[in-house]
């Protein structure tokens, strides 16, 4: 970044330096908003987080441009006492930090609630006490179910916006039975929510609550067996890939027909940059971050993955590209899934003049490109391996 270009924000003033205690900096989101901060602005991030293999290479060499900009730690925000003080020397806090993989919501339910409520309480209390802002990393999945889905399989009002367009401040948040441990995952994240919103309103927090729906890109989660376990199930991209780089059949969980939208990684940041940088048009707000134009179903995903798939690696697809299988084969007891879920864009259309820009096929090829080129060789080795007796 040239020193000689001032940054405006969206209001035409001068944006200044800040520094940003970023929780969570070393996951998927983390490591793009990181990445962006470094290339694109003069911000000073400390990173927050107990692992940095996705950071690796914005923190070594020293030589690197932001030398000097990035500063990690690595702290287990459920109990270390240093959190207070990076909270108090930062001018923002963006708590990213959570487990958000739906494998784990029923078959972890306590380690879900506690780190998307229990363990980011003390985050809330530093930044309301020491009058600092904060960005929380919520979900899209605190709507649930919509409402469409509750009516009648015949009925018309299934095809009716109303019924199914999920807004921020009007649509209610719909979940299954306690039963359907699922839900301790929306439920945890609502709760959250609410915490904040009434820090604001009680106690003058400056807060923005983002709401991501479905961000994918290179980086997100892992790969079985290569950099995370290998009996580990991460969320559907991950999946997908792992079984289109193993020549696997993609796994359709209950005929594959929910419906999901999903953003690139790359333009949600530009979202978040945007709201680090207007804050008296983001504090106070809760945003939808998701692409409404990119909607399909599981199936349609699947489908598109290994069209995409075959170009980037050059090989043919399989003869049976994919299976069906129940969700409980697939998650265990408990899953439960949302149906569809469609952004309204109404607030941060307004708010901050945001559009997503990328097509679905354009962020698939780019995304496996990635996942082809760092794990293609890797997935090989393993297969050729032999079992240990
Ligand atoms: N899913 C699937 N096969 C997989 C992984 C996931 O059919 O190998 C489905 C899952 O049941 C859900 C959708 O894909 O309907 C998206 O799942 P993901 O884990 O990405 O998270 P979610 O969008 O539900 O939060």
């Amino acid at each position: 970044m040239s020193a000689s270009t001032a940054r405006l924000d969206l209001d035409g003033n001068t944006i200044k330096p800040i520094t940003i205690c970023m929780i969570g900096a070393g996951g998927f989101i983390g490591s793009h908003m990181c990445e962006k901060l470094m290339s694109e602005t003069p911000h000073t991030v400390f990173a927050v987080d107990v692992h940095n293999d996705k950071i690796k290479h914005l923190l070594e060499p020293d030589s690197l441009p932001w030398a000097g900009r990035i500063h990690f730690h690595r702290i287990n925000i459920k109990n270390d006492s240093r959190l207070e003080g990076l909270i108090k020397s930062s001018d923002l806090t963006l708590n990213l930090a959570a487990i958000c993989t739906p494998a784990d919501y029923n078959t972890r339910p306590l380690d879900t609630i506690y780190s998307n409520f229990i363990d980011g309480l003390p985050v809330v209390k530093y930044c309301s006490d020491n009058k600092k802002r904060l960005i929380h990393f919520s979900t899209c999945e605190i709507y649930g179910k919509t409402i469409g889905s509750y009516l009648p399989n015949n009925s018309p009002l299934r095809q009716d916006p109303a019924y199914y367009i999920l807004k921020e401040d009007t649509s209610p948040c719909i979940f299954g039975s306690v039963e359907k441990q699922r839900w301790s995952y929306a439920c945890a994240k609502q709760l959250m929510e609410r915490l904040i919103y009434a820090e604001g309103a009680e106690n003058g927090l400056q807060f923005t609550i983002v709401r991501p729906f479905n961000w994918i890109g290179p980086r997100m989660d892992f790969i079985p067996g290569i950099d995370g376990p290998s009996d580990g199930v991460p969320r559907v991209l991950a999946c997908f890939s792992n079984n289109l780089l193993r020549r696997e059949p993609l796994k359709l969980v209950d005929g594959g027909e929910s419906q999901r939208t999903f953003v690139y990684i790359k333009d949600a940041i530009e979202a978040v940059l945007l709201m680090i940088e207007n804050p008296g048009r983001a504090n106070g707000h809760i945003f939808n971050v998701g692409n409404p134009n990119n909607e399909v179903t599981v199936r349609q995903l699947a489908e598109m993955m290994t069209q995409v798939y075959s170009k980037v690696s050059g090989e043919d697809s399989i003869k049976t590209p994919t299976i069906d299988v129940s969700s409980k084969e697939f998650y265990g007891e408990g899953y439960d899934d949302s149906d569809k879920r469609i952004p309204d864009m109404t607030i941060i259309n307004k708010q901050l003049g945001w559009n997503p820009k990328t097509p679905i096929w354009e962020m698939l090829e780019s995304t496996l490109t990635y996942q082809y080129k760092t794990y293609a060789e890797a997935i090989k080795q393993t297969i050729a391996k032999p079992v240990a007796s």
